[in-house]
């Protein structure tokens, strides 16, 4: 019987997940982002202004959903010029369309002054003491699932981090492989941090946004939101359960999978990859000017390397190249969703 790993559902809507406006170091105001990205064929935008959590329900219509979030950071100096040191960026996205506070907020870090007006009366209770330690950034994630968010990880080549700044964080719902603010400078994200922790048992899935500060950082990494209709509950539970998948510009159509054999169907693409836990690769390359739009592998060589069970944590993901070079991927899927 053929099993559907994507979609569950059919309809799609375009989101980015990163935003930052006039509320603190963006050049557009929440409505002018509204408007450039709907013109886009955005349907979602979540606003993640640093340090502070402003909802936007007024911008919410039939046609655009607007999702309260926040992104916080974590330095490890204060002492010098910000560029020098490391840096956690951590995105917070509420459940409630409302939400004007949240239980990590830290007043200390807060480095743009009319910022300060978006606190609220509720938000001022609150001063979370915010240090530079996996310890910490655990805590903070651990708080945040505890009000039913979702938390990303954002950009770590930029923030300057490696192995050991992520490799013990436990809990995260996301993590960015592209953001275009960061790549558009150079900054290129890994897919590295993503597969270290998902060897490690964390299930978090893959991101690509925009981290817009400006119109030159719009509309380059997207995420595809599979979900019943445009409401900030269905879009939120579809966001939880890694119902989407994230691109720069390929698009993802359905993965399917009967006994041992997984196949892909996608817009016209050039490769497309399935990676899993270990060694063990898949892929198909285009020949000649044909184009990829439907691909199957024979995974039975990679069940069999499950049953001897040499890493408890076992996962496929799928990659999509385009002619162009861009990229989209799948979130991992892992064995016991496989059989
Ligand atoms: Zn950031
Ligand atoms: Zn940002």
């Amino acid at each position: 019987m053929r099993k559907y790993l994507f979609p569950a559902k059919s309809n799609f809507y375009k989101a980015n997940l990163h935003v930052h406006t006039t509320v603190s170091d963006g050049e557009m105001t929440p409505g002018e982002i509204k408007k450039v990205y709907s013109e886009k064929g955005y349907s979602i935008v979540a606003f993640t202004d640093h340090e502070v959590m402003v909802p936007h329900p007024e911008l919410t219509d039939e046609h655009f959903l607007a999702l309260t979030s926040t992104e916080i950071s974590v330095n490890n100096r204060y002492d010098c010029d910000f560029g020098f040191v490391k840096t956690y960026h951590l995105n917070i996205y509420s459940p409630r369309e409302g939400q004007n506070c949240f239980n990590t907020f830290d007043r200390t870090n807060m480095w743009l002054k009319h910022s300060f007006d978006y606190i609220t009366a509720e938000q001022e209770m609150i001063n979370y003491d915010r240090s530079y330690s996996v310890g910490c950034i655990n805590d903070i994630i651990k708080k945040a699932n505890d009000e039913g968010c979702l938390v990303s990880y954002n950009h770590p080549v930029w923030s300057l981090q490696d192995y050991m700044d992520y490799i013990d964080i436990k809990g995260l719902w996301g993590i960015e492989l592209y953001n275009t603010g960061c790549a558009r400078n150079g900054y290129f994200d890994s897919e590295k941090p993503l597969d270290d922790l998902l060897r490690k048992g964390e299930r978090l899935f893959p991101l690509a946004t925009d981290d817009a500060h400006r119109m030159k950082d719009c509309f380059g990494g997207f995420v595809m939101v599979n979900a019943d209709e445009l409401t900030y509950d269905k879009v939120f539970e579809s966001l939880k359960n890694g119902d989407f998948y994230c691109s720069t510009a390929p698009e993802l159509y359905e993965i399917s999978i009967e006994g041992s054999k997984i196949t892909i169907v996608t817009s016209p693409v050039a490769f497309v990859g399935l990676s899993t836990d270990c060694r063990q690769l898949y892929s198909k390359g285009a020949e000649g000017a044909e184009l990829l739009t439907e691909v199957s592998f024979d995974l039975d060589w990679y069940f069999k390397l499950a049953e001897q069970a040499v890493n408890e944590h076992r996962y496929i993901r799928i990659t999509l190249v385009d002619e162009f070079g861009n990229k989209a991927f799948s979130r991992a899927y892992h064995i016991d969703e496989l059989s």
